[in-house]
């Protein structure tokens, strides 16, 4: 492996995964973790972001 493909895979593995570097979050209205906008841009209504996945974030979490 050269060192660019190196240095990639250990940028990658910095990033943490969490709503709050997410592109999808959204601060907005009266909510207090945002909602997440994912859902819109896939055909469904948008959902509020629970205290329970903010710091984690899922399976489709994009870096901003
Ligand atoms: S729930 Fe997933 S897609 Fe939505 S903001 Fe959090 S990490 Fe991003």
């Amino acid at each position: 492996m050269n060192d660019l493909q190196q240095n990639i895979r250990s940028d990658q593995q910095n990033i943490k995964k969490n709503c709050w570097d997410c592109k999808y979050q959204r601060i907005a209205g009266d909510t207090f973790l945002g909602i997440c906008t994912w859902f819109s841009r896939h055909g469904k209504k948008d959902k509020q972001i629970l205290p329970s996945i903010v710091d984690d974030g899922c399976q489709f979490f994009e870096p901003r």
